[in-house]
């Protein structure tokens, strides 16, 4: 038996046999030719061709992996109609009188070169893409169809790395794992394996690909990173233990799906998710979240290498309240600063960052960012069911400043005959104790509270978040932070307003109980942990004690 350990993308084990992953052969040769127009017309053909393949694709991954996900497939679809790119193949063709695939092989060559050059890591990525649509045209050309990836019985697929395109194409019945030599955890393959619910680790490195071969016995443990070649009995024995458990555990889970949230006693909750992208939506949708309770719009800013316009924000936010097909999702404003740091905002080095210039009080200070972020929100809201949250709040007059922004930039919109929904709700994350204190006088202000219990035990507990060295005096169910909780859900409930806890003690099952009885609405938490949270909420009983509740 030899271990390998890479990133395990997707938690959940397989033991099984292994199949090596066969690239196709798309090397070509340079063929002299006299009918140019003819060679052209051969790429329009496989072009046509490629295009239906991938619509077909789109379709499979959108039944499989839902929409955004799906997304790279138009993207192949956009990127095969590139004009730069379909001028090149043909110059080539005409200029130096070769063949298609020579000038397809070629074009691809050098776009992905100019791809991986790029700064953006974004960018870079793309250069897998453009081989992608490449070899998919070289494949039309020959006359082999690339899109047909069969597999054997079920087994697990070990490949130097996998395009989207092939771990679409694979039948996801046949495969128990992927274990890839590389790939890095950011690129969609190792997205669509996460939302393919496979088990995944890539990343184990060449050697183990120099090694394995067709029909070798392998375990794979995506909790850990681990790929057992050839396992010993024991190992198979643990493995095998802990496959059950998990698939046990998910079945229950499973069988939630489309249940309400609802407690032994009657009180129903929203249960939502925490989103950090939009490529997290599939995710939201094949975990059941009943919305988003909390998208950390900085993504967008730390993504980016400069401050990102009104249409980009827009486009995103309309893509997340779009895919939510009327379900709230609720947006949280830029909270950069403390551990989210973004070069061009040119933020300078402080002593306690945690306690400095950061969330809100850039948003207040630097009121042309948060313009452009409100009147992108605002802009999206007709699309859904929109809430705006604000970070970090401290006092009554960040929230009259925030307030009297909102109202000029939905004047203003309404000045220019830009349409914006009436019915965007306006809340406050509760993440500081002075926000929990005087939650009697902010309540009337908001429609609802969201508490972020990572920076409020944070501040309550004076409990530095990311140092490890101190995890022992943060305790997370310290009296301190639920009476401060506590205080927050009776004030907004005198005062109309609904409470949610969006930080990571919202998916701690040992405090459903204590968090229901205080009379919080709502719940969010990433998108794996819904249904825990959902089967919580129905094994709680609130009639046998006194209820909090409102
Ligand atoms: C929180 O503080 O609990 C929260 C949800 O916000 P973040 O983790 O992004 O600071
Ligand atoms: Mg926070």
């Amino acid at each position: 038996m030899v271990k390998y350990t890479g990133k395990g993308v997707y938690g959940a084990v397989a033991i099984g046999k292994i199949s090596v992953f066969k690239k196709q052969d798309f090397s070509v040769k340079r063929v002299h030719i006299t009918d140019t127009e003819a060679e052209i017309n051969r790429v329009k053909t496989a072009k046509k061709a490629a295009e239906e393949q991938l619509h077909a694709l789109y379709e499979k991954a959108l039944r499989e992996v839902g929409e955004t996900n799906a997304r790279i497939f138009d993207i192949h679809i956009m990127m095969l109609d590139d004009e730069d790119y379909n001028e090149s193949v043909e110059n080539i063709i005409e200029s130096q009188q070769v063949n298609a695939e020579y000038a397809v092989a070629v074009t691809a060559d050098n776009f992905a070169e100019m791809f991986s050059s790029m700064d953006d890591a974004y960018m870079q990525e793309r250069a897998a893409d453009i081989r992608d649509i490449s070899n998919r045209l070289i494949a039309n050309l020959a006359g082999v169809v690339s899109s047909e990836i069969s597999s054997e019985d079920k087994m697990i697929v070990c490949a130097d790395d996998l395009a989207p395109s092939e771990t679409v194409s694979l039948d996801k019945d046949k495969v128990l794992a992927f274990v890839t030599a590389n790939g890095s955890s950011n690129s969609h393959t190792a997205i669509l394996a996460r939302n393919m619910n496979i088990p995944a680790v890539i990343g184990v490195g060449g050697e183990f690909l120099s090694v394995v071969k067709d029909g070798d016995e392998a375990a794979v443990d995506g909790f850990t990173g681990e790929v057992f070649l050839n396992p010993d009995e024991k190992t198979k024995t643990a493995l095998e233990a802990k496959r059950k458990a998990d698939e046990d555990k998910k079945r229950l889970l499973q069988e939630l799906k489309g249940k309400e949230n609802i407690t032994l006693d009657g009180t129903r909750i929203n249960v939502f998710a925490n989103i950090g992208s939009v490529d997290n939506i599939g995710a939201v949708l094949m975990n059941d979240a009943g919305g988003i309770g909390l998208f950390r719009s900085e993504f967008l800013y730390l993504e980016n290498s400069d401050y990102p316009t009104e249409e980009q924000q827009f486009n995103a936010y309309k893509r997340v309240l779009e895919s939510m097909s009327g379900k709230k999702v609720i947006i949280r404003t830029l909270d950069i600063g403390a551990d989210k740091q973004v070069d061009y905002f040119g933020l300078k080095k402080e002593e306690n960052p945690a306690l400095g210039y950061r969330a809100i009080r850039i948003c207040l200070t630097r009121p042309e960012i948060f313009r452009t972020q409100l009147r992108a929100l605002y802009r999206a809201s007709v699309y859904g069911d929109l809430g705006i949250m604000f970070p970090m709040i401290t006092a009554v007059n960040e929230v009259e400043q925030i307030l009297a922004l909102c109202g000029e930039v939905k004047n203003e919109l309404k000045g220019q005959g830009i349409a914006y929904s009436d019915s965007v709700e306006l809340g406050i994350m509760i993440e500081t104790p002075a926000a929990a204190i005087i939650s009697d006088k902010l309540a009337p202000m908001v429609d609802f509270f969201s508490v972020g219990t990572n920076d409020l035990i944070q501040y309550t507990l004076a409990c530095d978040r990311q140092n490890p060295d101190i995890e022992d005096f943060c305790d997370t169910h310290h009296e301190a932070v639920l009476r401060l909780i506590q205080t927050s859900a009776d004030n907004a409930h005198k005062n109309g307003a609904w409470i949610g806890i969006c930080g990571e003690l919202a998916a701690d099952t040992s405090l459903t109980e204590t968090f229901l009885r205080m009379g919080i609405d709502e719940l969010s938490v990433s998108p794996a942990y819904v249904l825990k949270v959902r089967e919580a909420v129905r094994r709680t009983d609130l009639s046998s004690r006194h209820s909090c509740r409102k």
